[in-house]
């Protein structure tokens, strides 16, 4: 696959603290790529660098074949939508999808049957006819965000920048958004950056997934990849599906606090400073605490806390005997949930070879 983008060596930091570190990545053409990372962890910043709204302190930005760092944003022909919207309160629909067109510094249309052929076009892809003269304080958040998406792809960017644009939109709505901006960005077969702090988004919409950590990168995969394999103890606590036990490897062995484990070859992902044994929260089963042990699993005692119900699946709290917080998914397809009871203690078991063992 060709990359639309490619970063080299890419820092920049406020204030003599570094936001993004020494970034290498090519994004693919034609593909979906979310962008996950913490509160801070310097996914607005990374955007604004590809964008030119801040240059970099090192390194290189290529676009389209062409070198852009140093170049003008408006200059660069990538297209950005920011999750406040950013629309202009006194045009409505129709001239704030236009204003792109007319006023880009690249190719402006100037001519107005192509404008009005264009724009139209566009706004029909949003789901936006009917719609046009209305005044854009006049519509909903939802019907808002597609305005903002039309303005920009109005202008037809090879690489579109979105910076958590479905952050403003109620559950419903956001849901509903992940799949029309699949579609819209297969139908034109551009690519699209997508920043989120939700995992669950990240990881529905993405072809490939970038995992920021502190700056860095800490993953470049497709979604299933890295959610069935973290590449670090940082990645798995984005992804919001695993425990983190800390402890220490000693051959075999994986020591902590709540018990010693046996390790299987293939559950040792990477041996970084710090031991961390990575357990699913849909890997763990809940037993009787008198059930019998077995030689295929492992069983740790645990204090029930209490459950919280999703619409495909059962999240439980439990507390492991040094006060840590363990969570059991069970998914309500493999049949209805079991009750626990509070403060009751149950056993915690799973398969060794399910664990992943950072040490
Ligand atoms: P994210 O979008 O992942 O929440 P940001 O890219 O906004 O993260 O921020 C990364 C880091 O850089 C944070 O520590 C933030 O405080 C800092 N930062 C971002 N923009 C500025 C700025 N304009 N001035 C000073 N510090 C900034
Ligand atoms: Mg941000």
């Amino acid at each position: 696959m060709s990359a639309v983008l490619t970063l080299s060596n890419i820092s920049k930091s406020y204030g003599g603290k570094p936001a993004v570190r020494a970034i290498d990545i090519a994004i693919p053409a034609d593909s979906y790529v979310s962008v996950l990372g913490a509160s801070g962890s310097g996914k607005t910043t990374l955007l604004r660098l590809i964008a030119g709204f801040e240059e970099p302190e090192t390194g290189q930005i290529a676009f389209d074949g062409r070198r852009i760092d140093g170049t003008p944003a408006h200059e660069r022909g990538i297209g950005f939508v920011f999750q406040t919207f950013a629309l202009f309160p006194h045009l409505n629909v129709r001239d704030n999808v236009a204003f792109g067109l007319a006023n880009r510094t690249i190719a402006p249309v100037t001519d107005k049957a192509e404008i009005d052929r264009r724009v139209a076009e566009t706004i029909a892809m949003v789901g936006l006819t009917g719609l046009e003269r209305r005044s854009v304080t006049q519509i909903s958040g939802g019907q808002r965000q597609r305005v903002a998406l039309a303005r920009t792809l109005v202008t037809e960017p090879k690489l579109v920048l979105l910076d958590e644009p479905l952050g403003a939109l109620d559950a419903h709505l956001r849901a509903r958004m992940r799949d029309e901006l699949r579609q819209i960005r297969k139908s034109l077969g551009v690519t699209f950056l997508h920043v989120t702090g939700s995992e669950s988004e990240a990881l529905a919409m993405g072809d490939r997934l970038i995992v920021l950590d502190d700056g860095t990168i800490g993953q470049f995969d497709a979604p299933k990849t890295i959610y069935a394999a973290p590449a670090s103890p940082g990645v798995a606590r984005y992804l919001n599906a695993y425990n983190l036990l800390k402890g220490e490897r000693r051959d075999d062995r994986f020591v902590s606090e709540v018990g010693t484990f046996p390790v299987t070859r293939q559950s040792i992902k990477s041996s970084t400073a710090g031991g961390v044994y990575a357990l699913r929260h849909d890997r763990i089963a809940v037993r009787d605490a008198a059930a019998p042990g077995s030689a295929e699993e492992i069983m740790v005692p645990a204090k029930f806390i209490a459950s919280e119900y999703g619409g495909a699946s059962v999240l439980s709290f439990f507390a492991l005997d040094n006060g840590q917080i363990v969570e059991v998914e069970e998914h309500l397809s493999l049949g209805a949930p079991k009750t626990f009871e509070r403060d009751a203690r149950y056993g915690l078991a799973w398969k060794p070879g399910d664990a992943l063992v950072y040490a």
